[in-house]
């Protein structure tokens, strides 16, 4: 049986690193909040795969997004990966999508991968002009320009799962040979086909392509879908849309009520909670009293 893991791998000799991801109940969890068209489907599980591809790679633990928004049928899609493994993902798009090219897709579009680290650090986030017909191609673009890390991702989808596998040249590289083994294991990497990108164990892909380099193999993560939306998080943003908005809801609606996209779970908030929202704004603006 297949389980939802990331399987990180490292050529012993090469100073380049790989990892290869399987996602099932995580990809089935979002697939039964939404329907989507299949390639409105194919590229948001792509996203889902490359998200917890790349934080993977990540040298600080944090929380990577990556954002798309474009002119095309996909307006809008994002993906989020923590540093539990952790994901959530969706997309807005028309209902009547046939394309598959990613440049008839989103049209015009714009591609922003988002880090925020747990601990301390700075949020990074870097956009830039969505290239590439697909988006592992787009994503290796970004990257080309942005970390200057060589780095090639193979993605894959179908309705039960969303796999892929990255490998990238580790920032000490630079040792006589190192460009043969890149090339090397680019063409390897490259030999595999969605269908055993799908099926396969992580095991099996890696004895299959790598059989003969020197692979050392981590224990697997387990990978799951959840959703960090809370009825705080949600007061939250109440409480930035003001006072005034919220009022103005509930007079004409009776209650405010919130559902969250990423999981459909639905907040509500009736008059007494919506003005206790404010009020306890005004109790933190008093000055502290005196002991
Ligand atoms: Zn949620």
């Amino acid at each position: 049986m297949m389980q939802d893991q990331l399987q990180r791998f490292l050529f012993e000799n090469a100073d380049i690193r790989g990892d290869l991801v399987h996602l099932d109940a995580t990809w089935q969890a979002v697939l039964e909040k939404h329907d989507y068209a299949p390639p409105v489907r194919e590229l948001l599980g792509q996203a889902m795969a490359a998200a917890l591809l790349l934080s993977a790679t990540l040298r600080k633990q944090g929380r990577l997004t990556i954002q798309i928004q474009g002119e095309g049928p996909v307006s809008f899609l994002v993906v989020e990966c923590t540093a539990e493994r952790t994901l959530r993902g969706l997309a807005h798009a028309d209902e009547d999508v046939t394309t598959t090219d990613l440049r008839e897709l989103v049209g015009k579009g714009r591609l922003a991968i988002t880090l925020e680290p747990d601990a301390e650090g700075e949020r990074y986030q870097s956009i830039v002009e969505l290239t590439g017909a697909t988006l592992a191609e787009a994503i290796e673009n970004y990257l080309e320009r942005s970390e200057q890390l060589d780095t090639r991702l193979w993605l894959a989808v179908d309705q039960a799962r969303a796999a892929g596998l990255l490998v990238q040249r580790l920032p000490e590289s630079g040792r006589a040979g190192d460009d043969d083994a890149w090339n090397r294991i680019c063409h390897l990497s490259g030999t595999i086909t969605g269908r055993e990108l799908l099926d396969l164990p992580a095991r099996n892909i890696i004895h299959r392509l790598y059989h003969e380099e020197d692979v050392r193999v981590f224990e697997p993560e387990p990978v799951c879908f959840r959703c960090g939306c809370s009825r705080e998080r949600v007061a939250n943003m109440l409480r930035t849309l003001g006072h005034a908005e919220v009022r103005s809801i509930l007079a004409d609606e009776g209650s405010v009520r919130v559902t969250c996209e990423f999981c459909n779970h639905k907040y509500e908030f009736d008059a007494v909670d919506s003005e206790q929202l404010f009020a306890a704004d005004y109790l933190r603006a008093a000055p502290p009293t005196r002991q």
